[in-house]
C-alpha cells in the first residue's frame, strides 16, 4: 500500500524539515501530470512549520505551478526525487473513470 508513504509522525512542515524528508508535488490534471519537489523552507516561509504537512490539509493550499491546477497531490519521500513507481502509481489511482 502507498499509502504507508505517509509516515504519520511527521506531522507539520517543520517536522519533515527536521526529519530530513522531502515533500513533492503531484498535478492530478489530466495532461499535465508535473511532479516537482517542494522547497520545505520556502513553503514554511509562507505557511508556517506548524502548518499541517498532512496531505488532505495541505494539498488544497497547493496550485500546480505548470498549469495552475489545483487538484495536486502531496507526496512524502525520503528521496529528493519523487520515485518514478510514486509517480505510475498516481497516475493510476487518478484515473477516477470506471473501466
Ligand atoms: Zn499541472
Amino acid at each position: 500500500m502507498r499509502e504507508k508513504l505517509i509516515a504519520v509522525r511527521h506531522k507539520t512542515l517543520g517536522a519533515l524539515r527536521d526529519a530530513g524528508l522531502h515533500l513533492h508535488a503531484y498535478c492530478n490534471n489530466p495532461g499535465c501530470h508535473w511532479s516537482a519537489p517542494l522547497d520545505l523552507p520556502s513553503i514554511i516561509a509562507r505557511l508556517g512549520e506548524h502548518q499541517s504537512a498532512l496531505p488532505p490539509d495541505l494539498a488544497p493550499r497547493l496550485v500546480c505551478s505548470r498549469c495552475g491546477g489545483k487538484n495536486v497531490a502531496v507526496v512524502l519521500s525520503a528521496a529528493p526525487e519523487l520515485p518514478d513507481d510514486a509517480a505510475a502509481y498516481l497516475r493510476q489511482t487518478n484515473r477516477h473513470h470506471n473501466e
